[in-house]
């Protein structure tokens, strides 16, 4: 159980660049599924907290309020939930700070589009069947236990998020599987087109090497994969070799889209023109 702190936030509307939509709404800061590799914990306002990242959330408990008067303001036509939370983490079950506000942006008619990766998401059924629901993007990997563990321990289970996604789709929700991260020598991403045979469309993102938390990520999947020290140490380091690498990761999927007849779509994190991640030199791995 992580640690509850009721707080109140000065405006729950937050103006974003991401596409999805005009505003974000993040009932929470923080996250008890916390993940390792997870972007958020390195941002300006969370790298500030002492506490471990997934040991805390913030309730902001005046989300609701101050969500309706915005809408009445700002009047959006769409927004994105759980940008930078994932809004159905099992801690809005007590709290319902999410189903207060999907119950407001249904009431005034705002539509908004999801980010989680909560098979929770399913007792919400009733509010995001009223027509103001666009797109859920639901995250999913078929991390093998022993990384998983150690990169998304709290999260849920690759089969429960596997039935949420078909039970969303079966209610008649628009879902996009959203398979990321796709790690190096791990992951399985192809697979997905098949155990997803009814979704038309699937997303793919790759592991970011520029994430500020790859060395922790790194030294996690090199303890569970020794054989793969090489190839995160190339990928680290090469940027010709990080190029063609997922250059033939696209393909191998674009392939596997082909096959089964799927649209797709893949994100590979750009390198920086100058290559300057180094970790690995002056890392304890012995270069090999
Ligand atoms: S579920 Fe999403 S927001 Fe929560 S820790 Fe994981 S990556 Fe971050």
């Amino acid at each position: 159980m992580p640690q509850i702190k009721f707080v109140k936030i000065s405006h729950i509307l937050n103006p974003t660049s991401i596409g999805l939509g005009e505003y974000v709404i993040n009932p929470f800061l923080g996250c008890e599924y916390g993940c390792l590799y997870c972007y958020v914990k390195t941002n300006k306002v969370t790298s500030k907290k002492i506490e471990p990242w997934g040991s805390f959330v913030e309730i902001r408990v005046n989300a609701p309020r101050l969500l309706e008067k915005e809408i009445l303001k700002k009047r959006p036509k769409v927004v994105l939930m759980g940008s930078t939370t994932d809004c159905f983490q099992p801690i809005d079950k007590s709290y319902k700070i999410t189903a207060s506000c999907l119950e407001i942006l249904n009431r005034y008619g705002v539509y908004y589009n999801i980010l989680t990766r909560s098979p929770n998401i399913l007792e919400y059924l009733g509010l995001l069947s009223q027509g103001f629901c666009k797109t859920i993007y639901f995250t999913i990997n078929n991390l093998p236990e022993r990384i998983k563990t150690k990169l998304e321990n709290k999260s849920p289970d690759y089969l429960s998020r596997i039935e949420a996604i078909k039970r969303l789709k079966d209610a008649g929700l628009n879902v996009i599987p959203y398979f990321s991260p796709i790690l190096p020598g791990v992951s399985n991403p192809k697979d997905i087109f098949t155990t997803l045979p009814d979704f038309k469309r699937i997303e793919f993102e790759g592991l970011n090497f520029m994430s500020t938390n790859i060395k922790a990520i790194t030294e996690a999947i090199i303890e569970s994969y020794p054989s793969l020290g090489t190839l995160y140490q190339r990928l680290s380091s090469e940027e010709s070799f990080y190029n063609i690498y997922w250059e033939k990761i696209k393909n191998q999927i674009k392939t596997e889209a082909k096959k089964n007849n799927k649209e797709f779509s893949i994100y590979i994190h750009k390198l920086s023109s100058f290559f300057t991640n180094n970790y690995f030199y002056s890392s304890t791995y012995e270069q090999i």
